[in-house]
């Protein structure tokens, strides 16, 4: 169908708009998140890494390396015990409708790069754990699931009995990440051991606003580890074993992580919010 030429000047200029928007409000959210992140340096008492036992428990596959691979790294280095656990399958990260099969093999090639990141980090496959919780439905879980889900966490934190316990900081933007928050809580709150608390942060260093809602008390509750080389290196080759995350694939559309991502990921600090203990 032909356009007037006004309308082709209005849909340029309403695209103009639309573009010249979204840059703006990228930039913005950029500036906001360096400033956050400037915050948290400023705020955050730097803490040295200790070879007590600890278990990470990280919604999907990158999560424990995005939030605290150079801890798990370092850890592992001073022969520390540590465990990690991943709440779910993995298998929600499509653009397209999936069958049960196709999400089967996003599962499995999303476990592979896990193995291969937590090995670059200095893990054991022994070590880590796959609870296989559906990707992106952990808070549409009734009482039955919910329940099941706790007494599987439960479970790890009987059998591995930890000094420390990583989860993700209850505003961690993504839905998964603040459920494993609620989950872990939940599971750790019915133990009688003494376990430490540290909140560790993904989302909520990207989207910074969701750091508004820490509380003075909690500021300076924040602590943070300034990687050496050699872990910063662990690191990144972890991040770069998550391949499906950041590269298209030729054969399917999978949600990428934001440009730039990484880059931010990869710097040699990071946060936690200890929320008990010594
Ligand atoms: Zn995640």
């Amino acid at each position: 169908m032909q356009t007037s030429p006004e309308e082709d000047r209005k849909t340029l200029a309403g695209r103009i708009r639309r573009n010249l928007g979204w840059r703006w409000r990228r930039l913005r959210k950029a500036v906001l998140r360096r400033l956050a992140f400037r915050r948290l340096r400023r705020e955050a008492e730097p803490v040295a890494v200790t070879d007590r036992s600890a278990v990470v428990f990280a919604p999907h596959q990158d999560d424990e390396t995005l939030g605290c691979g150079g801890l798990i790294a370092t850890k592992c280095r001073l022969g520390a015990p540590i465990t990690v656990v991943f709440l779910t399958d993995g298998g929600a990260c499509s653009l397209d409708e999936t069958t049960p099969e196709q999400r089967a093999e996003i599962s499995a090639m999303r476990r592979q790069e896990a193995l291969r990141a937590l090995d670059a980090l200095g893990m054991q496959a022994d070590d880590v754990v796959f609870l296989d919780l559906p990707d992106g439905e952990l808070t549409g879980f009734g009482d039955a699931e919910r329940q099941a889900a706790v007494g599987k966490i439960e479970a790890v934190l009987q059998r591995v009995a930890p000094q420390e316990v990583f989860l993700p900081f209850r505003n961690d933007f993504h839905p998964d990440h603040q459920a494993t928050h609620r989950l872990v809580k939940a599971a750790t709150a019915g133990s009688a051991r003494p376990f430490e608390l540290w909140n560790y942060f993904v989302w909520s260093l990207w989207e910074s606003s969701c750091l508004d809602v820490l509380s003075a008390r909690e500021r300076s509750r924040l602590v943070r580890i300034e990687l050496p080389s050699a872990e910063r290196g662990k690191k990144q080759a972890a991040l770069a074993a998550y391949r499906s995350q950041y590269e298209p694939d030729p054969t399917r559309r999978l949600i990428l992580l934001p440009d730039g991502f990484l880059r931010f990921f990869s710097s040699p600090l990071e946060y936690f919010l200890r929320e008990s203990g010594a």
